[in-house]
Formats: C-alpha cells, sequence, structure tokens
C-alpha cells in the first residue's frame, strides 16, 4: 500500500477527478484506493482547494517506490495491545474518572483482559444530562452532576472536536477514532482533516463503550468519589483507595483521570504529598458572533457547501504587554453553555450538535497566563480561577446567569446596558454589564488590542454587537503531576496521573490517546512486561 498525499482538486470536482489524479501520481491505475484524509485549503474563499492523502494498493510497489522518491509506504496502523492479563488475574487496576482519558483507559484495559474498576464521582450519563439541564434551565447546579462531572467527562455536552496536533507515533488516535466509531461516531471522523462528533451522539457513544468495558468484566461505580489515597510509609505506592461511600478499595494500579475541574482531588493529592507543580493555562471569555458572517469570510461564496459545513476560525495575536491572545474550542453553529461545578462560581464554555447549524458562531478568547501570574504553589492557579469565576457570578446577578457585554462596549471601556443583533446563546440567561472587573487587567488590555488584530484577519470580528460571556477559566489544567517514563507518578509508584487534569492531555482526543498509553503502562506494570512504548 502506498500513501499519497497533496493530491489537490478543486472544491466541486467530479469523483472521476480523484481516480484520475491517483492515476497521474502513480503513472498508472491502482489496483484500488481509499481515502485515508480530506481536508480543504480555504486560504483564497473564491478558489477553494480539496486536499486528499490517499492510500493506494499497487501490483508493483516495489519499483514504483524505488522510482518515485516522492511516494512512501502507508504506516501500519493496525492498534496491538502490548500485554494480555494471565489466566486467574487477581489483581485489578483502578480507573479514576470516565472521561476520555479514563474511557479509553478501561476500554485498553477490559479488551487485554485487565477487568478494571471504574470510579466516577458523577452520575450515569443520561442522569447527568438532566442536572446539566438543572443548570441551563432552572439555575440549580448539582456540584458532584454537571457539564465538568459525571460519566463521559468534560467532553460530553461539546463540540465533540476530534483534532489535535500530538505527536502520536504508534496510532494512539486511530485506536480512538476507530473505537468511537465502533460506538456510534460518523464514519467520516476516520478521514476528514477536522472531524467533529457533536453532543447527542457522544451521549450515545459513552453509553456504548461502558457496555462494551463491562461485558469484558470492567465494573463501573458512579456516584463514588476518590476521596483520599492511601500509601506504604516506606515505599510511598499506593496501597487503597478511600471513596465518599466510606468503603476502603484496595488498588495497586491506580489511573488518575480526573480532569482539570476536579480541584477537591488535587487539594487531597497535594495534602498526601503526591508530587505536583503549577502549569500555565488561559481565562478569558466566550465570543459569538452570526454564523453566516463567519461562513462568508471563511468561505466567500462557497459558503453553505456541505463538503466545508459550517467555518471555524483560528486566531492568535501577541499583545504589545507580552501576552498571547487565542481563540479557543471554537464551535461553530453552536451555543455558550454554563460550564461551573463550583456554587458561587461562573464558567462558560461552548457547544454544538452534529449538524452545527445554531445561529451562532462561538469560541473562547482567552489570554495566557503564568504561574508567575499566580505565585504561591501547585494550587494557586485554583485560587486564581475562582476569584475570576466569582466575580462573574456577582456580575451576572449571583444567580448564574452571566455576565455579557457588547463588543462595542468592552472596547469603548462601558458597562453594556442592552446587547444589540447578536443574540446570546447562554442559558439560564445573561445580564448585561462590564467584564472588565471579571478579568486581570493585563488579559482585559491584551484582549482589547487582539480583537482589532482579529477584525483585520476576519472583517467584522470586532463588530459592536458582537457578544462575549465570561468567564473562561477552563483552558486547561492549572497544574501538573509530573509522571515518569513508566507514567508512574514520580514519587507515588501506583499512581498513574493521565489525561487533561494532570497537565497530559488537551481536549477529547489527546486525552484519550493519553489514556491508551497509560493502560499500556498499567498493563505492562502488572504482567512484568518491557518497557513503555
Ligand atoms: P475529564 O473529561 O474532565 O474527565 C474527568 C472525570 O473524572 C469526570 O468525569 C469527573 O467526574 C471524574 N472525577 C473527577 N474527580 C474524581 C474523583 N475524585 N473520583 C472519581 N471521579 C472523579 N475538547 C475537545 O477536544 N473538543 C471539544 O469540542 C471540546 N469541547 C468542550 C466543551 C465543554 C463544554 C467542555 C467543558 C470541554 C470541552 N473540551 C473539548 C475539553 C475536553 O472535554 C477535555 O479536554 C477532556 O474531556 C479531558 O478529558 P479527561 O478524561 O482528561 O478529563
Amino acid at each position: 500500500m502506498l500513501r499519497l498525499t497533496e493530491l489537490r482538486l478543486p472544491l466541486d470536482h467530479p469523483p472521476e477527478a480523484l481516480d484520475a489524479a491517483v492515476a497521474e501520481r502513480l503513472g498508472a491505475a491502482p489496483t484500488r484506493y481509499s481515502v485515508f484524509r480530506r481536508g480543504y485549503d480555504a486560504r483564497n474563499p473564491r478558489r477553494i482547494m480539496l486536499a486528499y492523502t490517499v492510500d493506494a494498493e499497487v501490483r508493483d510497489e516495489t519499483d514504483l517506490l524505488a522510482r518515485d522518491p516522492r511516494l512512501r509506504p502507508s504506516p501500519d496502523m493496525t492498534y496491538r495491545f502490548v500485554a494480555e492479563a494471565p489466566e486467574g488475574l487477581a489483581d485489578r487496576p483502578v480507573v479514576v474518572g470516565t472521561g476520555p482519558c479514563g474511557l479509553m483507559a478501561a476500554l485498553i484495559l477490559a479488551q487485554s483482559g485487565f477487568r478494571p474498576i471504574i470510579l466516577e464521582r458523577g452520575k450515569a450519563v443520561r442522569e447527568r444530562t438532566q442536572d446539566t439541564w438543572g443548570l441551563w434551565r432552572r439555575q440549580v447546579l448539582n456540584p458532584e452532576s454537571n457539564v465538568q462531572f459525571g460519566e463521559g467527562g468534560a467532553g460530553t455536552f461539546s463540540d465533540g472536536k476530534l483534532w489535535s496536533q500530538i505527536r502520536d507515533p504508534f496510532f494512539f488516535g486511530r485506536k480512538l477514532l476507530k473505537e468511537f466509531v465502533k460506538a456510534g461516531a460518523p464514519e467520516e471522523i476516520l478521514f476528514i482533516s477536522k472531524p467533529h462528533i457533536g453532543t447527542f451522539r457522544l451521549v450515545q457513544m459513552v453509553e456504548r463503550i461502558r457496555s462494551e468495558i463491562t461485558a469484558l468484566g470492567g465494573e463501573y461505580r458512579f456516584g463514588q468519589r476518590v476521596d483520599d489515597i492511601e500509601t506504604d510509609p516506606g515505599t510511598r505506592a499506593i496501597r487503597a483507595l478511600h471513596l465518599s461511600t466510606g468503603e476502603r478499595l484496595e488498588a495497586r494500579h491506580v489511573i488518575l483521570a480526573i480532569g482539570h475541574s476536579a480541584r477537591d482531588s488535587f487539594a487531597m493529592l497535594h495534602g498526601r504529598g503526591v508530587q505536583m507543580e503549577a502549569k500555565p493555562f488561559s481565562v478569558g471569555v466566550r465570543i459569538e458572533h452570526p454564523q453566516s458572517l463567519i461562513n462568508l469570510r471563511r468561505f466567500g461564496p462557497n459558503a453553505g457547501n456541505m463538503l466545508l459545513g459550517a467555518a471555524d476560525y483560528r486566531l492568535v495575536h501577541h499583545a504589545s504587554n507580552g501576552r498571547g491572545v487565542y481563540s479557543f474550542c471554537m464551535c461553530p453553529g453552536g451555543r455558550v453553555v454554563a460550564a461551573a461545578s463550583e456554587a458561587g462560581r461562573l464558567v462558560t464554555n461552548g457547544m454544538s450538535q452534529y449538524q452545527r447549524d445554531e445561529r451562532n458562531a462561538n469560541a473562547g478568547i482567552v489570554v495566557g497566563i503564568n504561574p508567575e501570574d499566580y505565585p504561591g504553589g501547585p494550587l494557586a492557579g485554583i485560587e486564581f480561577q475562582r476569584r475570576w469565576e466569582e466575580r462573574a457570578f456577582e456580575a451576572g446577578g449571583r444567580n448564574y446567569r452571566a455576565p455579557a457585554q457588547r463588543v462595542g462596549d468592552f472596547l469603548a471601556g462601558r458597562a453594556s446596558t442592552t446587547l444589540g443583533e447578536v443574540a446570546p446563546s447562554y442559558q439560564p440567561g445573561v445580564t448585561p454589564a462590564d467584564l472588565a472587573p471579571c478579568l486581570p487587567d493585563f488579559a482585559v488590555a491584551a484582549m482589547r488590542e487582539a480583537l482589532a488584530a482579529f477584525d483585520r484577519d476576519l472583517p467584522g470580528f470586532a463588530m459592536g454587537d458582537a457578544v462575549m460571556t465570561g468567564v473562561e477559566t477552563r483552558t486547561s489544567s492549572p497544574l501538573r503531576i509530573p509522571r515518569g517514563e513508566d507514567c508512574q507518578s514520580l514519587n507515588t509508584p501506583g499512581l498513574y496521573p493521565a489525561g487533561e487534569g494532570a497537565g497530559y492531555a488537551g481536549g477529547i482526543f489527546s486525552a484519550g490517546v493519553d489514556g491508551i498509553r497509560v493502560a499500556e503502562a498499567v498493563a505492562l506494570a502488572m504482567t512484568g512486561g518491557g518497557p513503555v512504548r
């Protein structure tokens, strides 16, 4: 099989044009071929090009490879398990958290016979959905069951974007995408360059993955929060977990995939001496524009083309005060969601359905923050986040309505008293306000400058009536729990910090990939296998 890259064809090309392009690149028609990746290049909106990567089967592969230096063999992306549980193994690994990291870790362990126990502080996904709506529709927050906590983790109510720029030499991402398709994701996620799933399907997929894990001998326990860890006084190796139910669960291999919002768990781990350190993250707001504006600016006369879907954007600006400002987690045709997990604090994020057909485009506009901005040790970033979340709660009216401001007012430095043409999508509603007191001054200054720069890249971006809601503080974990080559905590053997909360991922795809990596490390450690790949 040969991999052909950068086969560029016009957006409206007939299907046979790809056959011809493949044959031309090979110098002869292949026996068969399949599209590995389809992306687009919209730098010129009037002349959008599709870019294909194709795997082609040919009769004389060796000859062709020798003749044409541009050709490469297709990589073998088959997933191979690194270890299998021996018959009758009594020891069971424990996975804490059922976000994409915990889910993929548990799935790999179950598929290789290790019968993991899966602990989740929140509820099963259907019940969790009811609680999440409780905040969105009735302004009632359940601190244990919300957008951040519960089966499926933080990305369940999301856009389900699945692309990432991580290095993935062992094609763990391919395994993840195939498992997602098996669980009900659209087949196209295997080949389009910017795949997404949407909230509705994510809920079903999470349930199907649970069914497979339990059918393979895994055991799910909902509403069981890990409240403490017990370690050997000499070696510090993990011995047991203490659960919110009062149970002491013996455990020697614990994958800790608790996400970036488990603030109480971070405090507990810090109290128990688990090595951790502060790390940079970002804070800002969500911004909304009419999706039609973004489609027009990005795709021009091709706006509305089915192959392109709703347009996205990615914007970056280096502000004169040294801060980086960038768009984050852009959700085309979606809505802004209430993503708080603590009472009296307010957090925004974004989600969309698969069709991405709602009126507004939304994205975080966030500013980079460094540990020097919040001195005070590994947990200081959490206090920093809380401060701004409390200010936003206050500015919104102390009832989980979000403070919202027109971009025109934000740029002019005055509070909004009414909103304009862009109706905010945030539920349970917004309060026109001034967002500047809800963010550090340097962030406000950098964002004002960035909006003007973004408007040059994407004309209309700084339109007066674009609406901002805040605050966006959970962009990534404010701390890292470092681990060694064997994926175990540097000072607590048997504890495998993983995923976004431990600082090893940023998004659904990378969290799932990290789950696979760490599951392999556990499987190898439990069978005395070789080094982690
Ligand atoms: P999480 O998904 O956060 O999962 C952690 C799990 O651990 C949770 O289920 C939690 O309940 C559980 N837990 C925590 N503490 C304990 C404890 N002590 N005991 C037991 N269980 C515990 N990323 C994308 O790539 N694309 C998107 O489109 C996207 N959209 C998003 C939209 C929203 C609204 C949000 C909130 C996030 C979005 N993200 C998106 C980010 C993405 O969801 C995260 O990067 C990803 O979920 C991290 O995975 P994780 O498994 O590491 O942690």
